[in-house]
């Protein structure tokens, strides 16, 4: 019987950034020839799959493990109904979305630099300057956003889980992986500088942690 991951692009989607300027491995996911997983990652929240359960081709990139990437730290089950719980404790913000998007310079690409050349008898030159379409500002409106009228779990707020400080934005997409998966639990088995959460034997997600500073933290609920 093969136990295949339905919709497998959806997931994906979500731990990847397509607007990511610059890497690559951020945008989309990828076969990572380096240990032989498709991975999808912002940087910031990264899913590890074995390709044994999926069905899509995926472009082959090589990207290192972080650091002490299969160090265990605890062994703690955490069941949705405790993230569910939590998730409903943390600060909230009135949702925005975007109205209209801001409008860029298109002679500098919104930088609000350009590089000019010139020629001098022997040799091409180049010099950046402010641009002078928008005199630097690189654009000419900022985005306009709305407020939806919905309250939602603020996704800078942070959350505590063992020793890690977790953002709530990072959170929800490791309980929309569950979700995804029906799963009731997943296991850390990593509390320390990242998370390492694993869903099942193919299958683990790993948020990074954040610094403490003086915010509020909202620590992980006992669940009903
Ligand atoms: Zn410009």
């Amino acid at each position: 019987m093969s136990n295949r991951i339905k919709n497998e692009a959806e997931l994906l989607a979500t731990f990847s950034n397509p607007n990511y300027p610059g890497l690559e491995q951020y945008r989309h996911p990828f076969f990572n020839e380096r240990n032989g997983q498709v991975w999808a990652t912002d940087g910031n929240v990264l899913i590890s799959v074995d390709p044994h359960r999926l069905s899509g081709d995926y472009p082959k990139l090589k990207l290192g493990e972080p650091v002490g990437f299969a160090k265990r730290t605890c062994d703690l089950t955490v069941t949705m109904s405790m993230l569910a719980e939590t998730l409903a404790s943390v600060p909230t913000v009135k949702e925005q979305i975007e109205e209209q998007p801001a409008i860029e310079c298109e002679e500098c690409n919104g930088t609000g630099e350009v590089v000019w050349e010139y020629r001098s008898l022997h040799r091409t030159h180049q010099m950046e300057a402010v641009c002078p379409v928008c005199d630097g500002r690189g654009i000419f409106a900022k985005a306009v956003y709305k407020e939806t009228g919905r309250t939602i779990p603020d996704p800078k707020a942070k959350i505590e889980v063992g020793n890690a400080i977790l953002l709530v934005r990072d959170v929800q997409k490791l309980v929309g992986a569950m979700d995804f998966f029906r799963a009731d639990s997943v296991h850390l088995v990593r509390d320390e500088g990242q998370t390492t959460w694993i869903i099942d034997e193919d299958i683990f997600i790993i948020l990074m942690t954040v610094f403490k500073n003086n915010d509020p933290v909202t620590r992980l609920k006992k669940g009903g």
